[in-house]
């Protein structure tokens, strides 16, 4: 494994740290659990969590048949497939995240948490500061592309659909 992924894996176990902290602060505003796929999407990342992903899943079986457009390949009945190995944007589901659009803090949250809760409410303390670990993720992605000198640019991402030709194939 390569010193970049290995850096990549303890950015996205300070991501679960921080999300389960949040989860716990915000426990009853938290409609999310298993069977709920509203934040599943078919998402793009870039090289190094497709990578990291890439040799997670290499000896896993997964069921890709029941996929639709649109929908991630790796969702089945409602459930993650490969939830311990998912990506970051995945582990921050459902969570207040906070981030800068167009020069302006915006705040988003699932739909179905947080029906009853002010927007004053929400502080830097028990949102999640989605620009920087991205900035993070951006700046190991960097080095990643750098040490394996890989074709891809560095604000290139790769559709998570393109997993599907490293899978090992699973019947349903
Ligand atoms: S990787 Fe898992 S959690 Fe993420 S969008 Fe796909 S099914 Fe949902």
């Amino acid at each position: 494994m390569s010193a970049s992924i290995k850096k990549y894996l303890q950015l996205r176990a300070q991501v679960d740290q921080l999300t389960e902290q949040l989860a716990s602060k915000h426990q009853k505003h938290m409609a999310c659990k298993k069977g709920c796929d509203l934040c599943c999407m078919d998402y793009d990342v870039f090289p190094i969590e497709f990578e990291a992903m890439k040799e997670a899943l290499k000896d896993q079986a997964v069921d890709t048949q029941a996929s639709t457009i649109g929908n991630c390949i790796f969702l089945k009945d409602h459930v993650c497939q490969i939830y311990e190995h998912r990506p970051i944007i995945c582990r921050t589901h459902g969570l207040p995240l906070l981030f800068m659009n167009n020069d302006q803090w915006e705040l988003s949250a699932c739909e179905l948490n947080f029906t009853n809760f002010a927007d004053e409410e929400f502080t830097p303390e028990n949102t999640f500061p989605q620009d920087t670990f991205n900035s993070k993720l951006f700046m190991l992605n960097k080095a990643f592309l750098e040490e394996s000198k890989g074709e891809h640019s560095e604000f290139e991402l790769i559709p998570m659909q393109q997993l599907k030709d490293h899978l090992q194939p699973k019947d349903s």
